[in-house]
């Protein structure tokens, strides 16, 4: 196979493009398709100072790599999670990408922040690690972006990622997760200013073009030394299922997942606008993070403070939340 773009011998083969590249052309390619996602969903300026969600995977070092390259403001931010060896080694790598492009990463801790780790969280309230975990990230690196001055955060989702979650929504029918599923969440403000104003900033995914394998071949291409083992707690992850289950269609037929994907963004999202919620948004009586006031006469306390003050009640009195099965989703 020859390179699309060169005709010199191609290093891989994108078949849902029908085309292959040479090392060079793929690099091009896979950042001109970044490129054409910023461009396309106005996800952000060339004066906007970017924060970088790393987990030291090839996805998160790829999409701040392509950014540094770009020329863009883009910090990294590692959030420790505490998952034994899996942590260290994830962190090392963020580090050693940034000494190595000379880029500047914040490093905080769910430990130092908070007074407890991934794994204790999820032995404390009974819940699982991945649902604790998730809101741990959304919590912290809003908060980051916030304290630190950032206009947008991105992540690294890739098209696997958005096509799987995308799967599983549908086959769930969650239409408030289908309202919320876009490569770019415009910044939203709540309140009026002052102490009753609270934010959640930009968040924005322009890696949603690339695919899982081609940012793993990017990686390699530019010699970035990520980490590949995936976290240990997520065996059994549904998220994998969906994606075992769409990579065998993509083989089937390529081009699959981005029909899906991007066929739903233009055809299929509108309609499932986020309803107004039922209850106002409102600051966190605790910490001042968006949360919804119920008419039910509590304070609003978010579920970041309730998750946290349930942990520790059950470490003061030595107890861990009761084991539980599988959750029923909420609607
Ligand atoms: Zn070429
Ligand atoms: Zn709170």
């Amino acid at each position: 196979m020859k390179c699309k773009v060169c005709s010199e011998h191609a290093v891989i083969d994108v078949r849902r493009h029908n085309a292959g590249f040479c090392q060079s052309h793929f690099i091009d390619h896979i950042k001109a398709q970044v490129v054409k996602t910023i461009k396309e969903f106005k996800m952000f300026e060339p004066e906007d100072r970017l924060l970088i969600a790393v987990s030291g995977g090839k996805d998160s070092l790829a999409i701040w790599d392509i950014l540094l390259d770009l020329g863009y403001d883009a910090t990294g931010f590692y959030l420790d999670l505490g998952i034994g060896g899996y942590s260290t080694r994830s962190k090392e790598a963020s580090v050693r990408f940034a000494d190595e492009r000379g880029a500047k990463l914040i490093v905080r801790s769910l430990q130092q922040e908070h007074g407890f780790t991934v794994p204790e969280l999820s032995r404390l309230t009974g819940r699982v690690p991945c649902s604790g975990c998730g809101l741990n990230k959304r919590y912290e690196f809003n908060r980051a972006a916030l304290e630190e001055g950032f206009q947008v955060l991105v992540t690294g989702h890739n098209l696997d990622d958005e096509v799987a979650t995308l799967f599983g929504n549908v086959l769930h029918w969650q239409t408030e997760q289908l309202g919320r599923q876009a490569p770019m969440l415009e910044e939203r403000v709540f309140g009026e200013g002052g102490d009753a104003k609270t934010v959640l900033v930009r968040k924005v995914k322009p890696l949603v073009r690339v695919a899982e394998r081609e940012s793993a071949a990017y990686a390699v291409l530019k010699g970035i030394d990520y980490i590949v083992e995936e976290c240990p707690m997520v065996e059994g992850n549904t998220q994998h299922r969906y994606k075992e289950a769409m990579t065998m269609l993509e083989e089937a037929s390529p081009g699959t997942k981005a029909q899906l994907y991007f066929g739903f963004l233009k055809k299929a999202s509108h309609r499932f606008k986020e309803e107004e919620a039922d209850a106002p948004v409102v600051p966190c009586t605790s910490c001042g993070a968006p949360t919804l006031q119920w008419d039910d006469g509590k304070l609003p306390i978010c579920s970041f403070c309730k998750t946290k003050t349930l942990a520790e009640r059950n470490k003061l009195e030595g107890k861990t939340g009761a084991p539980q099965g599988r959750r029923r989703r909420r609607r």
